[in-house]
């Protein structure tokens, strides 16, 4: 499955069409703590589970999203952190929050 049309919203949530007609939106603030990169993935190991990220207004905002090859998408934020790929099925599975 593939994204047909990914937009950025005013209420913080990035909008996913994808390609078997079914329409996805994600909190930024969802997308980033899930942020598959290496350097996410090992902050959030350090973190317990019932605690919550902050982040700042800079880490929230989106700059830029570019597909890469043809299976993932990756997501340039504001505070220059850009390393973070999201593959499709990765991107489907945390939308459905
Ligand atoms: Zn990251």
């Amino acid at each position: 499955m593939i994204p047909v049309q990914i937009s950025v919203k005013e209420n913080n949530c990035m909008f996913v069409k994808w390609s078997d007609d079914t329409e996805t939106e994600i909190q930024l603030s969802h997308l980033r703590r899930f942020c598959p990169c290496a350097i996410c993935a090992s902050q959030e190991e350090n973190h317990h589970h019932d605690s919550i990220k902050v982040f700042t207004n800079e880490q929230l905002k989106i700059i830029d999203i570019k597909i890469v090859g043809n299976y993932a998408v990756s997501v340039h934020w504001g505070d220059k952190h850009n390393t973070g790929i999201y593959d499709f099925n990765y991107l489907k599975k945390i939308s459905g929050f």
